[in-house]
């Protein structure tokens, strides 16, 4: 796997990481689940752009018409790039947190006003399990064993009650497996429930289509899908969206404003109150562009070959163990989770930084409850990888778990400020 190049040239992969022997090495970036570098084409169409914008929507000058046709077509390009079927609305948002909190606000209250019931399982992040936990309606289920049991537990719990939706993660960020989306669709449909993908890391991996699978709602957030932090998108069905409580009160979503009322616009305008973010729309779909012009097949051979060099390497190393949620997840993407026995996560990744400069992820990644089932709730290690992963920089990782786990760290870490230091 050393020789697999990157598939697409991302900004800062050469930046230099200082090491604590004094001497200095290229950035192993292993941790693009929680970001992913910008594209360079990205990089390159936000410094096009960023003389050009202005006040969207509002202004009658030039560069206004610009920037409003500009933030215009990139809300088309991204509702192209999720396979929006033509009557589903594309909503801006700040990022996959944001897009699942506004969803919240708009799903339907049951007949005797109670909240509409909303089924999730026990792995999501943190981001598709509180929104959902705060109006009330939500209802969490195990998810685990093989992929058909939970399957079926989703059949018989959506058989129960008058679910209105299912929040399901398009890939979880711990594990990288999926469930078959399509077949979870016709389940929830079968049972009158809609479905909503947390696409934060599905999108970015291996695309994804509305109208493919017959999900109704999908939410993503730019910064995974190598875009610059501040846009991401909530893409599906208008009639909850025309009509659900608007995001946020203010300029811009509304149609006529009195002092004693206010007559609120429909989606997406509904729920994009305020100045918007053109240059990081702009931004986000560029990298949708990019990732459409890619060969899915190409796309889906070079995560593969990286994730199975990570999972092969690391199961081979004494006391690492690799986490999994299922037992028969097929073409998880490229996120590997592990631990390394008797170690704290915290020291190992502290340790893979000051050491090796390979950034991975530590801690419990936002999803409290599925750690504390797999019982990993002093955390654990994960790396990631990406369209800018090189195969070089798996076996770094492999090679420096592996000096660790045989040699142990060079020098003390301790812990200052929540962070580990020399
Ligand atoms: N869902 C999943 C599966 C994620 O991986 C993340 C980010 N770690 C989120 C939601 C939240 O994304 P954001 O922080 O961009 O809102």
């Amino acid at each position: 796997v050393a020789d697999v190049p990157a598939l697409l040239p991302v900004v800062g992969s050469d930046t230099l990481v200082p090491l604590v022997d004094g001497s200095s090495v290229t950035y192993a970036n292993l941790d693009v689940a929680a970001s992913a570098p910008a594209l360079r084409s990205v990089a390159d169409r936000v410094t096009e752009v960023l003389p050009l914008y202005a006040s969207v929507h509002r202004g009658a000058g030039y560069l206004s018409q610009v920037s409003t046709a500009l933030y215009e077509a990139s809300r088309a390009t991204i509702g192209v790039f999720v396979g929006a079927r033509p009557d589903d609305v594309t909503i801006v948002t700040r990022n996959t947190t944001d897009s699942l909190n506004l969803l919240a606000g708009c799903v339907p209250a049951r007949a005797d006003g109670t909240p509409g019931r909303v089924l999730v399982l026990d792995v999501e992040h943190h981001a598709n399990l509180l929104p959902w936990q705060r109006t009330g309606g939500a209802t969490v289920l195990a998810g685990g064993g093989s992929v058909a049991e939970t399957l079926s537990g989703l059949r018989a719990e959506l058989a129960r009650f008058d679910y209105a939706l299912l929040a399901l993660t398009g890939a979880s960020n711990v594990t990288g497996e999926s469930l078959p989306v399509a077949e979870v669709v016709r389940i929830a449909h079968d049972a009158g429930a809609r479905v909503l993908l947390d696409g934060a890391q599905l999108v970015p991996h291996r695309g994804f289509s509305l109208a493919g699978t017959g999900a109704d709602y999908v939410a993503f957030s730019g910064h995974k899908t190598y875009a610059p932090f501040g846009s991401g998108a909530l893409v599906g069905r208008r009639d909850w969206l025309d009509t659900g409580t608007p995001y946020l009160a203010g300029g811009g979503a509304v149609s006529q404003v009195r002092v004693d009322g206010t007559d609120w616009q429909p989606a997406p305008a509904r729920h994009e109150a305020g100045s918007p973010n053109v240059v990081g729309t702009v931004a986000l779909a560029a990298a949708c562009d990019a990732l459409a012009a890619l060969d899915p097949a190409a796309l889906g051979a070079h995560e593969a070959a990286l994730r199975d060099a990570l999972v092969d390497g690391l199961s081979g190393i004494d006391g690492v163990e690799v986490v999994t949620v299922w037992s028969d997840a097929v073409d998880p993407v490229g996120v590997v989770t592990f631990s390394v026995a008797g170690h704290d996560p915290g020291l190992v990744a502290a340790y893979l930084s000051a050491e090796h400069g390979i950034g991975v992820r530590d801690g419990r990644f936002c999803a409290h409850p599925l750690l504390a089932r797999l019982g990993y709730d002093a955390g654990a290690i994960r790396a990631s990888v990406g369209v800018g992963t090189t195969g070089a920089e798996v076996v770094r990782l492999v090679g420096a778990v592996r000096s660790y786990v045989e040699s142990g760290p060079g020098v003390r870490y301790e812990v200052v400020d929540g962070c580990w230091a020399v």
